[in-house]
Order: structure tokens, then sequence, then C-alpha cells
């Protein structure tokens, strides 16, 4: 769905509870931010995304500038009285082929500039793409990089908070090029840690070797030595696959899972079986 399809005629407003810092100094900023919402008709389950809308006068003329972010709490939120979401921004630059500049990206820098008490407008949530299954005995797989991380948080501290008992195997597959960028489970902010003591739970880093490196090549590799535990999971018809982040992850997930599966039809039968079943699901950005 194009931006410009959004629905954003009836937007809330949010006020900034808390804008932190999860990566350190030496690497690409991401925050973790806390929004209030009063509205008691704002609510959301756990995939689901918000448009957040950038006021303008903007560059090509545009009144509003709305970008999409998921977010990274549970349906009972933040405050677990669903009255505060948080986000997961990445502070975006991209850089102008021509005069080679380096322009800052409107809404990401909008949002990681934002400070406690800062009113900003919302629309959604939007998104019943990306739901998790609701029987506690399903697995689930998850596999992300980046930012894509929001909407897993949302869903470990929905099934190990607030399900509590979740009898299901639980996985995690998550690329970042160091640990630093291991957002949710460095030093800045660890709070997805706490999961790693659940029988369920299985959580698997998936480092570059070194900094520079891209984070989807990693993730093959690391899922590829993980081969026969991905590929018993997904020919489990109780398992839900859960695939987030850039863009460029779909082929070299698709590349390392040819790979898992031993072939390339193998791989492509068991993808549209459960896609037809919603158990393969995927949000890509770029
Ligand atoms: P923009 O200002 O939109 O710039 C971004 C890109 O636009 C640039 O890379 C460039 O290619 C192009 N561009 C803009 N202006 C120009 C120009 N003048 N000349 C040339 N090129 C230009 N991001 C997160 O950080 N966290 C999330 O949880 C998250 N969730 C998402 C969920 C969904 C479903 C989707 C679709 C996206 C999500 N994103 C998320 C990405 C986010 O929506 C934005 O795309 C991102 O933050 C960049 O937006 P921006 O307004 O900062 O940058």
């Amino acid at each position: 769905m194009k931006l410009t399809e959004y629905d954003i005629s009836n937007p809330y407003e949010a006020t900034v509870v808390s804008n932190e810092r999860i990566t350190s100094a030496d690497t690409d900023e991401v925050r973790h931010i806390v929004l209030g919402i009063s509205d008691a008709t704002f609510h959301h389950v756990e995939g689901q995304s918000i448009g957040v809308l950038v006021p303008g006068p903007h560059q090509f003329g545009n009144e509003d500038h709305m970008r999409l972010y998921s977010i990274a709490s549970s349906r009972l939120g933040e405050d677990q009285n669903m009255s505060e979401i948080s986000l997961c921004v990445r502070r975006c630059f991209y850089v102008d082929e021509i005069s080679g500049e380096r322009y800052p990206g409107v809404a990401s820098n909008y949002l990681c500039d934002a400070t406690a008490g800062d009113v900003i407008s919302i629309a959604g949530p939007y998104g019943r793409q990306f739901m998790a299954p609701r029987d506690d005995t399903c697995n689930i797989l998850m596999i992300g990089v980046g930012t894509g991380i929001a909407p897993f948080r949302a869903f470990l501290k929905h099934i190990y908070e607030e399900r509590k008992a979740w009898k299901g195997q639980v996985r995690l597959f998550y690329g970042a090029r160091t640990g630093m960028d291991m957002l949710y489970m460095n030093d800045e902010k660890n709070d997805l840690t706490l999961y790693y003591d659940e029988d369920t739970f299985k959580a698997f880093e998936a480092l570059s070797p070194r900094p520079h490196f891209d984070e989807p090549a990693q993730i093959e590799r690391t899922l590829k030595d993980n081969a026969k535990d991905v590929w018993d999971l997904i020919q489990d018809p109780k398992t839900y696959v859960y695939v987030s982040g850039l863009a460029r992850l779909e082929d070299t997930l698709d590349n390392a899972l040819i790979e898992i599966a031993g072939s390339e039809e193998a791989w492509t039968t068991a993808k549209e079986t459960m896609t037809s079943q919603r158990r393969w699901n995927t949000l890509f950005y770029d």
C-alpha cells in the first residue's frame, strides 16, 4: 500500500514522554521514544504501526510528511495502561547522488529531536499483516535486522509478560553490525535479555565479523548454522514466521532458506504453503 493511501484525516495528539538513545555514540543513532496518547479510542495490537505526521511546509510542497513506525510496545502499552506506546527510531540521512551532500530524513530526525512534552500528530494504528498467533502452543520464528526488532519487542512483551506461560517455541534471529547495534539487547538498554531465561525462548545474534559489513549477510550465515532447528520449525504447521527490517533482507533470506530447504523448489513450496496459511508474514522497508 502506498503512503498516500493511508487515512490520516483524523490524527491523534501524542505527547513525548521520553526519548532516549539506545545505541552508543560510536554507532548509528537509534532512539527509544515513548509517546503518551490520552485519547481513549486509540488502541493497538502487537505488529501494528503508526503514521507520524511532520507538519510542513516541506521541500516538495506537501502539507504533511507521513512515515510509518512499528509500535515497539505490546497492546497494554509501556505503562501497562494502554495510554503510552513506544517507537524504535533510527536517525536517517540520505546522500544526494549529484551534489554528494548529506540531508537528514524528515520524519526520523523530527522524532529523534523531539523532547519530553512535545506534542506530535500520529495516525493509525495500521496494519493487520503482522499479527502473532493467539494460540500459546504455536511456535514463533522471528527474523529481523535493525529497527525491525520493534514489533518483536512487542511480541515478546506480550507473550512472556502478559500471556505468561507461552508453550510454543520462540526463536529470534537478529542481525546487527556490532554488539552495540543489538537493539534492546545491548549495554544501553537490555530489556529483551530478560527473556533469555524463558525455557521456550532462544535468541541468535548475527553479528558482523567487521562493523562495516551489512547485517543481512550475517543473518544468512546464522540461519544456515542453525539449519536443522529452522527447517524443523518451518515444516511444523504450528509455526508462524515473521520477518522485519530492511527490504534487502528478503533476497538474503530466500538464499539462506533455499539452501536450508535443499532446493529452490522445496523452499518455494514451503513458503507458498505458509503464506496461504498466514504463517509467513513480512514487514520490509528501505
Ligand atoms: P525521508 O525524508 O523520507 O528520506 C528517506 C528517503 O527518501 C531517502 O533515503 C531518500 O531515498 C529519499 N529522499 C527524500 N528526499 C529526497 C530528496 N530530496 N532527494 C532524493 N531522495 C530523497 N523506521 C524506523 O526507524 N523504525 C521503525 O520501527 C520503522 N518501522 C517501519 C514500518 C513500516 C511498515 C515501514 C513501511 C517503514 C518503517 N520505518 C521504520 C521506516 C520509516 O517509515 C521511514 O522510512 C524512515 O524513518 C525514513 O523516513 P524520513 O522521513 O526520516 O526520511
